[in-house]
């Protein structure tokens, strides 16, 4: 190219051409190309003009969808148990939003600003944790309820709105030790005086799934809603909860957040029977998840490819209905005007071996490959992932676990 022909104005800065756009919430499917300018999707459209644009990128065979909104992750680097660095894996992964949840509490929230959420190429948004401590260690954040600082919280969360998205509390037997239902009720508290979404974790209880259930408003998020946990949302019949069925009819959010310990076939599998598909596909991405079962958001919603879901309908659980969830929908979509957050992936066919948190093994013939992740029209670099943590061992009958293309079932 001459440098005259370089600095002949275009229409486009960059043109993605020849892949299936998968966006339906946007209305946005089939054969299109996508065209972007000044950071922004600027066109999405049949055989649009290359010689329009200064860089042309070859989408053939692939698919090009809204950069991923991961809705559950922890991305605390050094500052907690269970922090990732999400530049690095959102190279790989096609994540260009990270929403994490619950990390920082209001003591170590101005970190997270400076030194997570400031330098960050992906978009970063977070949960506040009720806990003021956040998950500096593994669990019992609530364990003392002197922690359960509800006016410092919420002059957290009014100071920080621009990233603050609402509130996290994780209810479990570890997490509350000893104190019951006690901090949910602060959680209720907080997320209705800010008016913000109250993401709940359940698990294994104590508490029960009833003393939770009536805690939770439309609007909120219950994460781990497959867990194989006995909060789990199924009985043994495959029936699903009455009380918490109602509340979703009425707009609570069912998340998954796999992690190392919350993602169960049986659960889903019961719950897919019974006609019921989440509403979000999340992660749970961090230091031991990163390892495997989970592995990371595209090998999560492979899973959800081959118990079924359509790709539409996987992509559609980790762009739009994140971005609703999270009340941030000029986010997660190709619509012309929207951010240029743009994923291309593709398909891989095969014979491959997927677990859930159980080690439980289910056959599958498809894997989602991310090729490229770009945020605001540029594509993220690969850079080195830093070493996990010297804690960062997964739970015993976790280790060992093998890559889907890599794992065989044992006869
Ligand atoms: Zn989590």
């Amino acid at each position: 190219m001459s440098s005259d022909a370089a600095r002949e104005p275009k229409l486009y800065d960059t043109l993605i051409v020849g892949g299936e756009v998968v966006d339906p919430d946007a209305g946005l499917g089939g054969p299109l190309d996508v065209a972007i300018r000044d950071g922004r999707i600027a066109e999405v459209a049949p055989n649009l003009d290359r010689m329009a644009a200064r860089e042309v990128v070859d989408a053939a065979g692939g698919y090009v969808t809204p950069g991923l909104i991961d809705l559950h992750t922890h991305i605390y680097w050094g500052a907690t148990y269970w922090g990732i660095e999400a530049d690095p894996v959102a190279a790989r992964t096609g994540v260009t939003t990270w929403l994490d949840v619950g990390s920082s509490g209001a003591y170590s929230w101005p970190g997270f600003r400076r030194y997570i959420a400031a330098p960050s190429r992906v978009r970063v948004f977070a949960l506040l944790n009720l806990s003021s401590i956040g998950l500096i260690a593994p669990t019992w954040e609530f364990s003392n309820l002197d922690y359960c600082d509800i006016d410092l919280a919420q002059t957290m969360v009014e100071a920080n709105r621009d990233l603050i998205l609402g509130i996290k509390a994780r209810i479990d037997a570890n997490t509350t030790r000893g104190v019951g239902i006690r901090p949910l009720e602060l959680a209720r508290e907080l997320a209705d005086r800010v008016e913000l979404p109250l993401m709940v974790h359940i698990g294994n209880g104590p508490p029960t799934l009833a003393e939770v259930s009536h805690l939770l408003r439309p609007g909120d998020i219950l994460t781990h809603c497959f867990t194989g946990g006995n909060m789990r949302i199924v009985d043994d019949a495959g029936v699903p909860d009455p009380a918490i069925m109602a509340l979703r009819e009425q707009g609570l959010v069912f998340d998954i957040g796999h992690g190392t310990g919350s993602f169960s076939y049986q659960t889903a599998e019961a719950m897919l029977n019974a006609g019921v598909m989440p509403d979000v596909i999340s992660s749970d991405i961090h230091q031991m998840a990163i390892q495997g079962p989970m592995f990371d958001l595209p090998t999560t919603l492979s899973k959800f490819l081959n118990l079924g879901l359509s790709l539409p309908e996987v992509i559609a659980r980790a762009t739009s209905r994140p971005a609703a969830a999270m009340r941030r929908s000029d986010l997660g979509s190709l619509r012309p005007g929207s951010p240029a957050d743009v994923a291309l992936f593709r398909i891989e066919e095969g014979e491959y071996v997927f677990r859930d948190v159980h080690m439980n093994a289910r056959r599958g013939s498809q894997r989602l490959i991310n090729t490229l992740t770009m945020v605001d029209g540029e594509a993220l670099p690969r850079i080195p992932e830093s070493p996990l943590h010297p804690w960062a061992t997964l739970p015993e009958w976790q280790r060992g676990v093998r890559a889907p293309e890599e794992d065989r079932i044992e006869a």
